[in-house]
């Protein structure tokens, strides 16, 4: 965009705008560009972007199968990704993330010193400390995640809970962007969330909220990978879903249950239906509570949407408060179905942007 909108969208008068973009400038942050016209007799305008050479920004996301790492431009907007495997031992963690960043900056052409920053997803329970406290998904519990990284990257390292790194991701470039307050659930091999409020998420005492994976909706239910029964996830992650249609003949992982809600099996439309009214429960809960504009969802919930978004709304309409159920939105994402995860890189944009940080990690 052009200085004059820049100052229009910030506020800031053109001088102040003026003076930042030279700073920017001076650390080849932004470069000038004629942009396309800005509609005036179609006269091109000289705009302001971002440049390429100003830095790399990456995500690892410590996944359940592999390490993967994207690298994004400092626009935070993710251009590349490659996997490598899972170390079999958190003490490896740092030299596999290093390796790993190498590799990926060779494939892509460009250097590790262009790292501005990392950021870094866990699957579990992620103390405002950035260290795994707990994770029913993987076996390492209370795992120093920072000091593990300390001494073998050069960049600062911003680690948070992947669904925290969704919820913000949503909020930056994804369904949410205008919002500065939304609830975001998350599926995958968990169900995980995020509460956006007043533009900032909510972290609570130690940073472990957002787990909306584990509200009860059934009293003694399904035992939940978290070791109590009845939880959210338990009905409707994409294990959970495996297991409860393994009585359908050609189920046994995730994509086959789509494949065959999609060509109409009637068991397993029944079996989505259900996970519907348990989400609906939970969705309940949550409108009452925090009275939300939207709710996001995104993972495996936007993946099977369309079959269960029925069932869902009239679980809520029945079990939510008159009011705020007819007022909530659903916004269905569509980044977190993308190939390359946002999450990280988002982190790392987070970390590298804030003036004025909060919470730093210990380096
Ligand atoms: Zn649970």
């Amino acid at each position: 965009m052009s200085q004059r909108e820049l100052s229009e969208l910030t506020g800031c008068d053109k001088s102040t705008v003026s003076v930042i973009i030279k700073r920017f400038e001076g650390i080849g942050l932004v470069e000038r560009t004629m942009g396309a016209s800005s509609g005036r007799r179609g006269r091109p305008s000289e705009s302001l972007r971002i440049s390429e050479l100003s830095g790399l920004l990456m995500g690892v996301h410590l996944e359940f199968e592999c390490l993967r790492f994207v690298a994004a431009n400092v626009d935070g907007r993710p251009f590349a990704s490659i996997d490598r495997p899972l170390p079999t031992t958190p003490s490896e963690l740092g030299d596999d993330v290093r390796n790993g960043l190498e590799a990926l900056c060779n494939e892509v052409g460009r250097s590790l010193s262009e790292i501005r920053a990392v950021g870094m997803t866990l699957p579990g329970l992620v103390g405002s400390a950035g260290g795994l406290a707990e994770s029913s998904n993987l076996s390492w519990d209370t795992v120093a995640v920072p000091d593990l990284l300390r001494t073998k990257i050069g960049a600062p390292v911003y680690v948070d809970n992947d669904s925290n790194a969704s919820t913000l991701a949503e909020h930056l470039f994804g369904v949410a962007a205008d919002l500065s307050d939304f609830i975001m659930l998350d599926g995958s091999r968990g169900i995980g969330g995020g509460v956006f409020i007043d533009g900032r998420l909510y972290r609570g005492r130690s940073g472990f909220s957002g787990e909306m994976g584990h509200i009860k909706v059934v009293k003694d239910g399904r035992m939940c990978g978290c070791g109590a029964p009845g939880c959210l996830s338990a009905y409707i992650c994409a294990p959970a879903l495996v297991a409860r249609s393994r009585r359908v003949p050609g189920i046994s992982k995730f994509s086959d249950i789509l494949a065959a809600a999609e060509a109409g099996n009637p068991d397993v439309r029944y079996l989505l239906e259900e996970a519907g009214q348990f989400l609906g429960v939970a969705m309940a809960t949550l409108i009452n509570v925090f009275d939300p504009p939207a709710i996001a969802l995104g993972g495996i919930i936007a993946q099977i949407w369309p079959y269960i978004e029925n069932s869902t709304r009239q679980t809520i309409q029945q079990n939510a408060m008159r009011t705020p159920a007819r007022e909530y939105e659903i916004r269905i994402s569509t980044i977190s179905n993308s190939q390359i995860p946002w999450g990280g890189v988002t982190l790392a944009l987070e970390g590298f942007s804030n003036l004025h940080p909060t919470d730093p990690l210990p380096w």
